[in-house]
């Protein structure tokens, strides 16, 4: 156990965060999701997680997460063709 690690991880950004920085709500883009953990950065960055834009992306069109897409509104490596392409 590292005592350091005490914090939330944030759903969105993946980082530890302190308790009081992290709150639950709905996701904007997977209503059935009530309690997305979402850190203030996050929410303030209008984020969403980059595995709920590609289910999106998958089932509704790409056109449906299209601003989430060009304006960067998740973490980690950009989402590309292929992932979005393949079936569920
Ligand atoms: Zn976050």
């Amino acid at each position: 156990m590292n005592p350091a690690k005490t914090g939330v991880s944030c759903q969105v950004c993946g980082k530890q965060r302190d308790a009081g920085a992290i709150h639950a709500r709905q996701s904007k883009l997977l209503k059935q999701v009530k309690n997305l953990l979402i850190c203030t950065k996050c929410e303030a960055e209008k984020m969403e997680p980059r595995a709920f834009i590609i289910i999106v992306a998958k089932s509704k069109g790409v056109e449906a997460v299209a601003d989430y897409i060009d304006n960067d509104r998740y973490h980690g490596p950009p989402i590309i063709a292929k992932e979005i392409a393949r079936k569920l």
